[in-house]
């Protein structure tokens, strides 16, 4: 049975106030969902710099299974920074970063050479890193813990990429990195998780939209676990 990675990614979405109502629909699907199989899978909720603290006391109160993720990280250890939040106050309330967002490459000129940066801060503060890259040309930083292949034309459009080809590139992102978790995402949905997780060399998906419903993520992950792998 293969280790699965599915990462929620909530972009720059949910007051506080959404996120808390979010935690408890999520408790109530928790519940109603006793055939997941969370052994060997680790759910990350990426979520805004403003929500970790509450949803790190929310899912430790709760003792929910859920590793908590920022969606960007400074390229600079603490200091005259200003703006920037670094490697070692995530920490403090996350486990996970994602680096290389194609969001973030195109919006905030993010080049490889900063994103190797921001990943060797992450790094020296022991977060894991979820990085992110459109092809299996992009450069990968040494010791990223996972990668996520995201077809730029296939994030929030509705259209994703086909399960063969995601097969097929991430095959070729393990061959050249070593990495051993490599996921898919792009329009990831409860319809078509199941044809991602199919396929060999796909460890997991990456879900955008599908994250911000918690009905939608929770059928979302009973239908990645629930083939046989
Ligand atoms: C993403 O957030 O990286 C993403 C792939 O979004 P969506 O699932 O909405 O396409």
């Amino acid at each position: 049975m293969k280790n699965v990675l599915i990462a929620g990614n909530w972009k720059s979405n949910k007051t506080t106030l959404e996120a808390k109502q979010w935690l408890q629909e999520w408790n109530i699907q928790l519940s109603n969902n006793p055939i997941i199989q969370w052994k060997n899978m680790t759910v990350v909720l990426c979520v805004p710099y403003t929500l970790l603290y509450m949803m790190k006391q929310e899912i430790d109160r709760l003792k929910l299974p859920i590793d908590l993720g920022a969606q960007d990280v400074s390229p600079f250890a603490q200091g005259a920074y200003t703006g920037e939040v670094n490697a070692r106050q995530i920490k403090e309330l996350a486990q996970w970063v994602i680096i290389g967002h194609s969001e973030r490459r195109k919006n905030f000129h993010e080049t490889d050479e900063v994103l190797a940066q921001k990943t060797s801060q992450a790094k020296l503060e022991g977060l894991s890193v979820l990085y992110c890259v459109p092809d299996d040309i992009t450069l990968v930083p040494a010791g990223v813990d996972a990668v996520a292949y995201e077809p730029v034309w296939a994030i929030g459009t509705g259209k994703s990429d086909s399960p063969q080809n995601a097969q097929q590139v991430i095959q070729s992102i393990k061959s050249k990195t070593h990495v051993f978790c490599v996921i898919y995402g792009g329009s990831v949905t409860p319809d078509n998780v199941a044809a991602f997780m199919t396929q060999p060399a796909i460890d997991g998906v990456l879900p955008g939209g599908a994250s911000l419903d918690a009905q939608k993520f929770s059928s979302l992950i009973e239908n990645a676990t629930s083939i046989p792998s």
